[in-house]
């Protein structure tokens, strides 16, 4: 499931460096996350890293894109931004 950042936003340019999958862009009033990148951080890391960092909060999880772990992982390795195959995938 991709996350999604809410009007609650207070663009404070946090989350945006902290992707590792480069899903978090400015948009025309707040900051948006794209659901084909977003893969809750899976492959990368334990937790949401953008939700870790949010100081207000607002970063939930998107009813609208549902995926499993197996989907998530897949859409990581279509990103190719995964770590490299040496590398252990966190599930
Ligand atoms: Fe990026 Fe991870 Fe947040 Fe998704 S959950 S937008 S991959 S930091
Ligand atoms: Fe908005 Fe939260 Fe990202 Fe800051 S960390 S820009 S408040 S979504």
């Amino acid at each position: 499931m991709a996350l999604k950042i809410t009007d609650q936003c207070i663009n404070c340019d946090v989350c945006e460096p902290e992707c590792p999958n480069g899903a978090i862009s400015m948009g025309p009033e707040i900051y948006l996350i794209d659901p084909r990148r977003c893969t809750e951080c899976v492959g990368h890391f334990d937790k949401p890293q953008c939700q870790e960092v949010c100081p207000v909060d607002c970063i939930p999880l998107d009813p609208e894109h549902v995926e499993s772990q197996d989907e998530l992982l897949a859409k990581l390795r279509r990103l190719g931004s995964g770590p490299d195959s040496s590398a252990k995938i966190v599930t």
